[in-house]
């Protein structure tokens, strides 16, 4: 059906005919998407069937990549791309006057993510498909993801989001492949021929309803799978509970994302959706296993567990729970099994995101689980003694269990064979500061794998004119081996090069432009360099030294007639979790800032600012092929990866930012010549954290720059808008600035003072833009998933099908 345009276009007019009992010219643009999903994913069957068939029969070790997030953004776009049949379609839609892009837009964005976790959680299963490797999601199908954000008189406003509103054409509910999970209830022991077993009785159980979405490898046979629980309630409800409680507790299990990954969210309800999707999981893997094996004693041979970050941290006591409670197992080859099933990834050192649940909430709600971590710990803790006998303080600081609280990266690092970060710097500060008892215990536990993108969605679908443009030039091979990129450093100083890789960024801008425009009714400037923040809103993420270097601009601009700026379009995109108060401020600051200066006639032709709101992947899709500038300026050791950062680079923008995260490996690809850094490094960030030293208010007084935007935020520049940004300036004075926002702006406002230089500068900054691209093929993530394949699950890719 998809081997011609004509028989593509038959097919596609009989198929909408079929779904929808009506003619194609009644049809609307739903029912085209609808229809045209519905005709892809029967395309992708056969394969899928064989991709499962051949692990079934081959049986190859699998991997099952568990995250409490999955930000998947669109699937017709990529999915066509992946399956090359993106022409033939475009091309046999237009004769049926249809606009392929309108059809995209018309997807609603699957947003089951917060940012960067989730999006690398997306990212690895389009690496793992394309690799042909065997690796599979598992996940929560929320009802509503990440909300939507609205702006509203400047303020962030949340709606529930819908991506279920209407059918999902690209899951199936596969309601034989139920599970129970349960919840409260006791622990009963029994004494069977002599061995204790434990029993759980009285338990509340809801019923975990699997979706599967395929996952489609780029030219290959390739389709894993990623699996999505729901939860639902079984059909009498247990303990003779009030039935409407117990749907209703229930059915809130796979309702909300938490809309944060940088706070502990110390709640019941999280809890239960963690243990949900672990245990659910788990025994959807176990019985696959032992239909194939017959027996759990070779599990870690054949399955890899992989946890993003400690959200499904579970998966340990409760891996352990099944071998032995229900295989009846030891200890000592459950705990083997266990540890060399499960590998654990940390994605952050901010220790207000790091989980610690209460024994007085976990217990209850996990008795049996609990029970095991219990017993993990002690055995853990004899272990310590053996190696540092009557050094107290080193096992408090490491035990799992302590003052009534059970940290989880303590039971992830003890109960996983590898704990990696995801840069290099903050593996290192990881092994060197955040974890150096851990790294002092399992040295050999601790690795690296620096983040990575997949470079299918971010160049060749998010930017298809530099994709064709880099294609007529070094030719293709690059496309599955991004490294190769390296050829047009041989044309960055080329001159017809450059010009047709100018008006390729101009075509970006323009189309932001309109996109800006529609959004805002604000007109840019596409000639003015687009100089663009958008990432969640977190104090270190530090929009905020952003802001207050446009409020220098802009003063400078009023006071200094002489003064001659490059003219900017600064953009920013931001969600702030709807409990962030301070977060919330910045929105309003951002917004309050460009009603100023768009408005000023004396300013607004070469000052203007831009807030786009619901930033989210398909909006990012456009944001990043036609932005300049990128800007990762986080308070260094904070960032522990970034990936937009990737993002930007890949689609020719130049970093201004921090020593921090990928920054760096960022500007060793690239050279010093071609990124500009600045501000404390993290070692004099970490240092001041230690032994003190910083005095915000001594910038503050001693650099007029700094004094005049500080006071702005209180003093009625901002009008109508009274005490708004109080908080703020507290933050930078009473609160000594914990983000080091004062003492970095100088170098900010220095290396700012550069990047117009050098844009102003039309060769050199094309030149600079170019190699950015060209040393950007390191950060696919096809290069971090081989790496997680080889390193860590020791997994292999498929032969070909066929
Ligand atoms: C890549 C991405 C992120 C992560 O951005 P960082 O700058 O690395 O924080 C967040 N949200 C979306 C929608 C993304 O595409």
């Amino acid at each position: 059906m998809f081997s011609s345009k004509e028989s593509f276009k038959a097919a596609f007019l009989e198929k909408l005919e079929m779904m929808y009992g009506k003619s194609f010219k009644d049809s609307t643009v739903r029912d085209q998407y609808n229809t045209l999903g519905h005709m892809v994913r029967e395309y992708i069957s056969s394969r899928w069937i064989a991709t499962n068939e051949r692990n079934r029969t081959e049986n190859t070790k699998q991997t099952y990549y568990l995250s409490i997030e999955f930000l998947l953004g669109r699937l017709l776009g990529s999915n066509l791309l992946n399956l090359d049949l993106l022409q033939v379609c475009k091309d046999g839609l237009e004769e049926l006057g249809i606009n392929l892009d309108e059809l995209e837009e018309s997807e609603a964005d699957a947003g089951l993510g917060n940012g960067g976790l989730g999006r690398l959680a997306a990212c690895f299963l389009d690496s793992l498909a394309s690799l042909n490797l065997p690796g599979h999601g598992c996940g929560i199908r929320y009802k509503h993801g990440l909300f939507d954000q609205k702006i509203v008189d400047g303020y962030q406003v949340e709606l529930p989001e819908q991506w279920l509103r209407h059918d999902n054409v690209w899951e199936l509910r596969r309601h034989d492949q139920a599970v129970e999970v349960g919840f409260w209830g006791q622990v009963e022991a029994v004494n069977v021929n002599g061995r204790l077993e434990f029993r759980h009785v009285n338990a509340e159980t809801i019923m975990a309803v699997p979706y599967d979405m395929p996952v489609v490898g780029y030219q290959t046979d390739t389709v894993n799978t990623l699996r999505l629980w729901n939860a639902e309630p079984v059909p009498f409800p247990p303990n003779n509970k009030n039935v409407l409680v117990y749907k209703r507790e229930t059915e809130a299990v796979s309702e909300f994302l938490y809309p944060d990954d940088t706070h502990d969210e110390g709640k019941i309800l999280r809890l239960k959706q963690q243990y949900f999707l672990v245990s659910a999981s788990l025994r959807n893997i176990i019985r696959l296993h032992k239909e194939r094996n017959g027996n759990l004693h070779n599990l870690h041979e054949k399955i890899a567990i992989h946890i993003n970050d400690t959200h499904p941290v579970l998966a340990i006591p409760e891996l352990m729970r099944i071998l032995l409670d229900e295989e009846k197992m030891d200890w000592e080859e459950a705990w083997h099994i266990t540890v060399h099933t499960i590998s654990y990834t940390n994605h952050t050192t901010l220790s207000e995101a790091l989980e610690k649940w209460p024994i007085h909430i976990f217990q209850p709600l996990l008795p049996r689980i609990f029970m095991i971590v219990d017993e993990i710990n002690e055995r853990f803790c004899k272990n310590l003694w053996d190696t540092y006998p009557y050094d107290w303080k080193r096992i408090e600081e490491m035990a799992i269990i302590a003052h009534g609280l059970v940290k989880m990266a303590h039971l992830a690092i003890v109960g996983s064979h590898s704990v990696n970060g995801v840069a290099h710097i903050h593996t290192e500060i990881l092994k060197q500061r955040e974890m150096h008892l851990f790294h002092e215990f399992y040295p050999e536990k601790f690795n690296n794998k620096t983040n990575g993108i997949a470079h299918r969605r971010w160049l060749f679908k998010a930017n298809p004119q530099l994709t064709n443009l880099i294609c007529r030039t070094i030719g293709t091979d690059w496309m599955k081996q991004p490294n190769e990129l390296r050829a047009l450093l041989t044309v960055k100083d080329d001159p017809a090069f450059q010009e047709e890789f100018y008006r390729v960024k101009q075509g970006n801008k323009e189309r932001l432009a309109s996109r800006i425009y529609q959004q805002t009714g604000i007109s840019v400037d596409t000639h003015s360099l687009f100089d663009v923040q958008v990432k969640r809103l977190h104090a270190y993420k530090r929009q905020l030294l952003n802001v207050l270097h446009i409020m220098y601009l802009y003063n400078r601009l009023k006071e200094d007639t002489g003064f001659v700026m490059q003219p900017r379009t600064f953009i920013f995109g931001a969600k702030a979790s709807p409990g962030y108060y301070y977060a919330k401020k910045i929105i309003k600051l951002i917004n309050e800032l460009a009603a100023k200066v768009n408005h000023d006639p004396q300013t607004k032709d070469v000052l203007r600012v831009i807030f786009l709101e619901n930033y989210r992947v398909s909006l990012a899709e456009e944001i990043f092929p036609a932005a300049d500038v990128s800007e990762q300026i986080s308070t260094a050791s904070k960032e522990a990866s970034g990936t937009g950062n990737m993002k930007f680079m890949m689609n020719g923008a130049i970093t201004v930012g921090t020593m921090d995260g990928a920054n760096v490996e960022i500007r060793q690809e690239v050279g010093d010549e071609n990124i500009f850094i600045f501000g404390l490094t993290a070692d004099e960030v970490l240092n001041y954290y230690k032994n003190g030293g910083y005095r915000s208010t001594d910038y503050y007084h001693h650099d007029w720059r700094i004094r005049k935007v500080v006071n702005q935020l209180v003093s009625g520049f901002f009008a109508d808008v009274g005490a708004e940004f109080e908080a703020i300036y507290d933050s930078l004075l009473i609160q000594n600035d914990e983000y080091f926002v004062l003492r970095d702006f100088a170098p900010y406002a220095d290396i700012q003072e550069q990047v117009g230089k050098a844009y102003s500068d039309k060769r050199r900054w094309l030149s600079m833009s170019i190699s950015n691209v060209a040393s950007s093929g390191f950060f696919t993530s096809d290069r971090t998933i081989a790496q997680y394949a080889q390193d860590i699950w020791r997994i292999e890719p498929a032969g070909v099908l066929r």
